[in-house]
């Protein structure tokens, strides 16, 4: 009978193959159809002063609405986007509507993008990025991005030379997920980040294994010695939070603070807190 098993191994790889790449394709006509419908929007994630509890920004993270697999996470679509070539044009989607919910939002807030790789290999990309702002006057001062170490592995000075040219119109930029990547000291030394993001990796095993404390201690007198601000991602409950504010000052984010959500949701918790600019006519309207 071991004959018959192999047999029917071999049909169910054939099988599982085949809904595979029925599920690849229509993934991928889902995306084209989807930049095109507008399906892709904005969610958003609290940025926290630790110290203070008090809410400094937002990360803006994709999500796509999709008529057939409802709401889909970024790490089903990006590479996917990235592959068929529409990540610049879905990430330019996103950042306008991006851009559109925070002028909205206290100007002191700061709002944080994910960029890929792909986009970052674009010479034109901070000329197209810098187009955006001024498109919806947003100011460049509150805007960061977020780079990952692939990103610095690929080209480091196709890189070099995009960060600097951001940051001479006032851009901020982060290494997101740092501690997971390839970056070397010298590459850190030699970039000029204005931040870096402690992988929740190693944030959520604070408490549970030593040497995950140890990384993060490190990454922050890195930072310190650096200049470069911290921020904390996947702070997921108290006992993680209490933890990291023994380590000095930083930003944290996660799932204690708040999940992600939509710009209603961020709209209604803004106005709570007397953190939404209101415009002039709706002003008027409340008093009237
Ligand atoms: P990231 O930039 O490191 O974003 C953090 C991810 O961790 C988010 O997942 C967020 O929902 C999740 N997270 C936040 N707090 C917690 C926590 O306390 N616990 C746990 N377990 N998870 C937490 P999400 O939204 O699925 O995004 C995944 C990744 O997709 C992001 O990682 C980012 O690299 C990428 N991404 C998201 N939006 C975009 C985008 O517009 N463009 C590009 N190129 N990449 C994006
Ligand atoms: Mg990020
Ligand atoms: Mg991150
Ligand atoms: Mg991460």
């Amino acid at each position: 009978h071991a004959k018959g098993r192999g047999k029917n191994r071999y049909f169910w790889f054939e099988a599982s193959m085949e809904n595979e790449l029925r599920f690849r394709n229509e993934l991928e006509s889902g995306i084209r159809r989807g930049v095109t419908k507008g399906e892709f929007v904005p969610y958003y994630e609290q940025q926290v002063d630790i110290d203070t509890g008090e809410i400094v920004g937002f990360e803006m993270l994709a999500r796509w609405n999709s008529p057939e697999l409802g709401l889909v996470n970024p790490t089903v679509f990006i590479p996917v986007a990235e592959e068929i070539g529409l990540i610049a044009t879905l990430s330019e989607q996103l950042i306008e509507q991006a851009f559109v919910d925070a002028k909205e939002w206290d100007p002191k807030l700061s709002l944080s993008v994910n960029i890929s790789p792909v986009q970052l290999r674009d010479p034109w990309f901070s000329q197209k990025l810098l187009k955006l702002l001024v498109k919806h006057s947003f100011p460049p001062s509150r805007l960061e991005i977020e780079i990952t170490e692939s990103c610095i592995h690929e080209n480091i000075g196709v890189v070099r030379s995009m960060i600097t040219s951001l940051k001479n119109q006032g851009v901020h930029i982060s290494l997101d997920d740092f501690g997971t990547g390839y970056a070397s000291l010298a590459q850190l030394r030699s970039l000029p980040f204005d931040r870096l993001k402690i992988d929740r990796s190693f944030v959520g095993e604070l408490n549970e294994k030593n040497a995950s404390e140890k990384i993060v201690n490190a990454i922050i007198s890195l930072g310190d010695g650096l200049e470069m601000p911290i921020t904390a991602e996947g702070i997921e409950d108290t006992k993680i939070l209490e933890a990291l504010r023994g380590k000095g000052s930083m930003k944290g984010q996660g799932y204690h603070y708040g999940r992600p959500e939509d710009s209603e949701a961020v709209r209604r918790r803004l106005r709570a807190k007397g953190l939404l600019v209101v415009p002039a006519e709706a002003a008027q309207e409340d008093t009237g």
